[in-house]
């Protein structure tokens, strides 16, 4: 099984993935997000201009990236793919800014990470479509500003909190994905299936579905493995019977929770009473990295109500203890 990590980067998943969706016809499920980019869309294409900047909040594997993309497609532009930690220096930015065409995509991911002489520079960049560029050294040093093209920033994050209000502000549109329904999800693994030209029963899409975390990404990565199981157990087909097993063998029970999820739950439970637990201390008795705690498993256990997040840490909730069959403690019976 992937670890939370993992599931960051599957390169299974470049750019030209032909299950990824090309235009906003093709992007399954947040109707709202979509009808509103596609008016925004419109019109910045009607009037020759690049899209305002946007910001593109949410869990890992919502299809952040996929937007970006399928922005760049419907506006007739180019993207250009970056994350923050790959910018190094400002150096590294202005190389990239100087040389998109007018008007394209520039994604950054993990906007969040971005240093700050980097962000500095990106500043006067989204505002002015300008670079504060230093020439020279000590007294002598000045800055001189060179233009560049128009551009449409999108900046995506798992963690919103983490941006600074300046570079926040400085987005026009703010765009927030949620986990999906499993509904939603079941158009997405359907859609994949006939791309991937895999045979899927009509009960068997819908149990992956749900199932999926809420995330296309998982979605998509359990149906490549039922295909699998479908392919080396059973005769070719996916089916109820072939999902069942398979999520047995992969551990996966029926909220969509890995053995790991579990662990997380357990040790809340068993080594902290419950809880409050710190999410440091809880990533490090789990073996687990803060980032891919806080990014991939804690949401969806938020989500699906398995714990809460308070001031003081993390608590399991009354339905962790059911879901694992173990006693409330005392200080959870209130
Ligand atoms: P993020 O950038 O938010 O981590 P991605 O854009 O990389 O997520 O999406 C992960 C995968 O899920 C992509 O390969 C894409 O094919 C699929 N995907 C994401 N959103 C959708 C959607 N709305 N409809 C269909 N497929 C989607």
């Amino acid at each position: 099984l992937l670890s939370g990590e993992a599931m960051f980067n599957e390169d299974t998943e470049r750019l030209d993935n032909p299950i990824r969706p090309k235009l906003l016809e093709d992007f399954q499920g947040q109707e709202d997000i979509k009808d509103n980019l596609n008016i925004f869309i419109t019109a910045a294409r009607e009037r020759g201009e690049a899209l305002d900047h946007v910001f593109l909040n949410g869990p890992p594997g919502l299809g952040k990236t996929t937007l970006a993309n399928i922005m760049a497609n419907e506006l007739g532009v180019e993207t250009r793919v970056t994350s923050a930690p790959a910018m190094d220096k400002p150096k590294d930015l202005a190389g990239l800014l100087t040389t998109i065409s007018e008007n394209s995509v520039f994604f950054i991911d993990e906007i969040h990470r971005l240093k700050p002489t980097v962000e500095e520079m990106l500043y006067v960049a989204m505002e002015d479509y300008e670079l504060d560029w230093i020439i020279g050294q000590g007294p002598s040093a000045r800055t001189i500003r060179i233009p560049i093209p128009k551009f449409t920033l999108v900046g995506a994050t798992t963690k919103p909190g983490k941006v600074s209000s300046p570079l926040f502000t400085r987005f026009g549109i703010n765009v927030r994905m949620n986990f999906y329904t499993q509904e939603e999800l079941r158009d997405i693994i359907v859609r994949s299936a006939g791309i991937l030209d895999i045979k899927i029963d009509k009960d068997a899409s819908f149990s992956l579905a749900k199932c999926s975390r809420g995330t296309p990404r998982v979605a998509n990565r359990l149906l490549r493995r039922m295909r699998d199981f479908a392919q080396v157990v059973g005769d070719g087909i996916i089916t109820t019977k072939v999902v069942e097993q398979g999520l047995k063998r992969l551990e996966i029970d029926s909220y969509g929770l890995e053995r790991h999820d579990r662990e997380i739950l357990k040790t809340i439970i068993t080594k902290y009473n419950g809880g409050p637990v710190g999410a440091e201390t809880l990533a490090i008795s789990v073996g687990e990295g803060i980032d891919s705690l806080e990014d991939f498993y804690e949401p969806y256990l938020i989500q699906q109500g398995f714990i809460k997040r308070t001031a003081r840490g993390r608590v399991a909730t009354p339905l962790a203890y059911k879901h694992l069959g173990l006693e409330l403690h005392e200080n959870q019976r209130l």
